[in-house]
């Protein structure tokens, strides 16, 4: 099938929620890079635009594969500065193949966690290696909020959760209040929704 096709039948799945245990799976590596994997990158991306999210990992569509997208504007340092498109990340198979010492702290929440935030510590920059969908290999590096990101959907692979590395998790009363200000690390304000 050709991209427009596959495109077409692409539909929105049931996000998978706790207890559910293919969340707390160690997911396989994708060996095959073939129209099955295409297809589940484009449920993967209509399912996370229509939450909405900033990623997902294929375990979340009840999927144990290595699979995550992640897609997050970078917003400028200058606030009046236009607005920065979002940039959608494809990765099969990634791994964490450099981290800062730097640490930093912000809040998280998660599509398959609905009704929680936590104050999670995460790597302050990244370079991960993996595969697009043609199983080409890439490589990224990435900073704050995106950095974060990639970590929290890497971690999905793990069959680990933001809760397991969370200093505190609480409970948010009103679903609204799910989109949170990132804290003192970044110079301005910004949101941050569940993946
Ligand atoms: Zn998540």
């Amino acid at each position: 099938m050709d991209g427009r096709r596959i495109s077409e039948i692409m539909s929105i799945r049931k996000i998978v929620t706790l207890p559910d245990p293919v969340l707390r799976t160690r997911a396989r590596k994708i060996k095959v890079f073939d129209s099955k994997v295409q297809r589940l990158a484009d449920d993967m991306l209509e399912t996370m635009r229509a939450a909405p999210g900033v990623g997902l990992a294929a375990p979340q569509l009840g999927r144990s594969q290595r699979l995550i997208l992640v897609e997050y504007a970078e917003a400028d340092d200058d606030p009046e500065a236009p607005p920065v498109p979002p940039k959608l990340f494809v990765v099969a198979n990634p791994e964490i193949v450099r981290h800062s010492t730097e640490t930093v702290s912000a809040n998280e929440g998660c599509l398959s966690i609905p009704g929680y935030l936590g104050e999670v510590e995460r790597f302050q920059s990244i370079t991960l290696r993996g595969y697009n969908l043609h199983g080409k290999p890439l490589r990224v590096k990435a900073t704050g909020w995106l950095a974060r990101i990639f970590q929290h959907e890497i971690d999905h692979l793990d069959g680990v959760l933001f809760i397991d590395r969370a200093t505190q998790v609480w409970k948010v009363e009103d679903q609204e209040a799910v989109q949170v200000s990132p804290t003192q690390d970044e110079s301005r304000k910004r949101q941050a929704v569940s993946s």
